[in-house]
C-alpha cells in the first residue's frame, strides 16, 4: 500500500514519536504547578516555544500553541473580529480557503460582520490588485491561505501584503500557512503578516497541535475562558508531549525545506507530464503550485470510482480534501477556479513527501495508466 495524502496527513518523524513516548512518561508534570515537575514543565514549554519561533524567524513571544490549525484559524478570525469591531466589521478573504477559515467567516457574518469573498483565476491564484479595491476602511482583518490544499496553488503574498497595508495599514493580515511551511520559503516579514497559522500533523508532527504567529503589538480576544495559560489567550492546560514533539518536526521539516522543493518537485513535474498527454485527463494544479499537491479531474467519472480503483491497486489517494472529502458535492475551490461540475465532481488529489521514491511514483503512474484504462468505457458510457 503506498499512502498518497500528505496534505490530509503525514507519516510522522521517528524523533517525533520517541519525543512524545518520552515526556510522556518523564514530564508529566502540570507547567502551572510551582513545585519542580512543574517548573521541569514549564522549561520544556519554554523551549519547544523558542524552537518554533526560530523556525519562523519571530521572537518566542509571538507564538501561541494551539490544537492545530482549525483553532488557529479560528482564533485568528473570530480573536481579531472580536477584539477590532470598534473599527469596522468588514473582512475580506478569498473563495477557496480551508472550512476552518471559510466556515468561521461564513459564521461572523450571521452576528453582523461584512465578508467579501475574493474570486481567484483558472489557476485558482487572487490578483492582488482585488484585496487593493476590495480594503476599506472599515476592514479590520484580511485572511488569505499561503498554499491550497485542494490544488497546491501558491498565493502571491509579497504582492497581497503590500496591497492589504496600503489600503488599510491598521487591517489584520492573517495567513493561514498550513500547506505551505516546509513546502516552500516562509518569510513572515516580507508578506507583512500579522498572524500565521501552522498545523504539526502535515510536516510530520503529531496531530492536535499547531502554532498560531501573532505579530507583537497584535491582541485577540480569546476564544476559551479559563486560565492565563499562552499569555491569557489560549486557556487550558497545555499539550507538553504535543509540543515538544511539534518543535521538533517543525525544525526538522524547516530545515529540509529546499529538500523538498528539489526533490519532491522533481515527482510532481513527472506525475504532471504524464497526466498531460494521457487525453481523458485534466490537471487542475500549475506548474508553479507547491511541490506535493496534484489535483487531476477524470470529467465524467465520480472522483470516488477513480479513488476506489486506485485503492484497489494500493494506492491511496484523495478526493477534494480529507475535511470535505465526505461531502457529496463538487469541490467548492475548483467551481471557484471556473471549473464545470462535471470536472469538480471527478477530482482526486495526489499529495506527497520525502517519504516517496522515484520507484514509488512509478507505481502510481503504472496504477493510473491500468485503472484509466479499465474506467475509460465506463466514462465513455455515462455509467459510473
Ligand atoms: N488549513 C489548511 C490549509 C489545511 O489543509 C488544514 C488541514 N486540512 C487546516 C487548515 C486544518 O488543520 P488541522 O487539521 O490542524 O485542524
Amino acid at each position: 500500500m503506498l499512502y498518497w495524502d500528505h496534505a490530509a496527513s503525514t507519516p510522522p518523524y521517528d524523533e517525533v514519536i520517541q519525543t512524545m513516548a518520552d515526556v510522556m512518561r518523564k514530564h508529566y508534570g502540570n507547567p502551572s504547578s510551582i513545585h519542580r515537575m512543574g517548573e521541569d514543565a514549564a522549561k520544556l514549554i519554554k523551549r519547544a516555544r523558542e524552537v518554533c519561533a526560530a523556525s519562523l524567524h519571530v521572537t518566542p513571544s509571538e507564538i501561541i500553541l494551539t490544537s492545530g490549525a482549525t483553532e488557529g484559524n479560528n482564533l485568528a478570525i473570530k480573536g481579531t473580529a472580536l477584539q477590532y469591531a470598534s473599527r469596522g466589521k468588514h473582512i475580506v478573504t478569498t473563495r477557496i480557503e480551508h472550512p476552518s477559515v471559510y466556515e468561521s467567516c461564513l459564521e461572523l457574518e450571521k452576528y453582523g460582520y461584512e465578508v467579501t469573498f475574493l474570486p481567484v483565476d483558472a489557476n485558482g491564484r487572487v490578483n492582488p490588485d482585488e484585496f487593493a479595491s476590495a480594503v476599506r476602511k472599515d476592514t479590520i482583518l484580511v485572511s488569505v491561505m499561503h498554499v491550497n490544499n485542494e490544488t497546491g496553488a501558491v498565493q502571491p503574498l509579497v504582492e497581497i501584503g503590500e496591497a492589504v497595508k496600503k489600503a488599510n495599514p491598521l487591517a489584520v493580515f492573517h495567513i493561514d500557512g498550513v500547506q505551505g511551511f516546509g513546502k516552500l520559503p516562509v518569510q513572515l516579514k516580507e508578506w507583512k503578516a500579522d498572524l500565521y497559522t501552522l498545523s504539526a500533523h502535515k510536516i510530520r508532527g503529531p496531530k492536535g497541535t499547531g502554532v498560531l504567529y501573532k505579530r507583537e503589538g497584535i491582541t485577540l480576544h480569546p476564544l476559551l475562558s479559563g486560565g492565563k495559560q499562552e499569555a491569557g489567550v489560549r486557556a487550558g492546560t497545555e499539550n507538553i508531549p504535543g509540543f515538544v514533539a511539534m518543535a521538533k518536526a517543525m525544525r526538522m521539516a524547516g530545515e529540509q525545506t529546499e529538500t523538498f522543493m528539489t526533490e519532491v518537485g522533481a515527482l510532481r513535474d513527472e506525475l504532471m507530464a504524464w497526466i498531460q498527454k494521457t487525453p481523458c485527463l485534466e490537471l487542475n494544479s500549475s506548474p508553479k503550485g507547491a511541490p506535493h499537491i496534484v489535483n487531476v479531474s477524470f470529467p465524467g467519472m465520480k472522483s470516488e470510482v477513480l479513488l476506489h480503483s486506485l485503492e484497489e491497486h494500493g494506492m491511496l489517494v484523495s478526493t477534494k480534501s480529507a475535511c470535505s472529502s465526505k461531502i457529496a458535492e463538487p469541490s467548492r475551490v475548483l467551481l471557484a477556479m471556473g471549473r464545470s461540475e462535471a470536472s469538480a465532481s471527478s477530482a482526486i488529489r495526489i499529495s506527497m513527501g520525502l517519504t516517496h521514491s522515484r520507484e514509488d511514483l512509478r507505481r502510481l503512474l503504472a496504477a493510473l495508466e491500468s485503472a484509466v484504462k479499465r474506467l475509460e468505457p465506463l466514462r465513455q458510457e455515462g455509467l459510473n
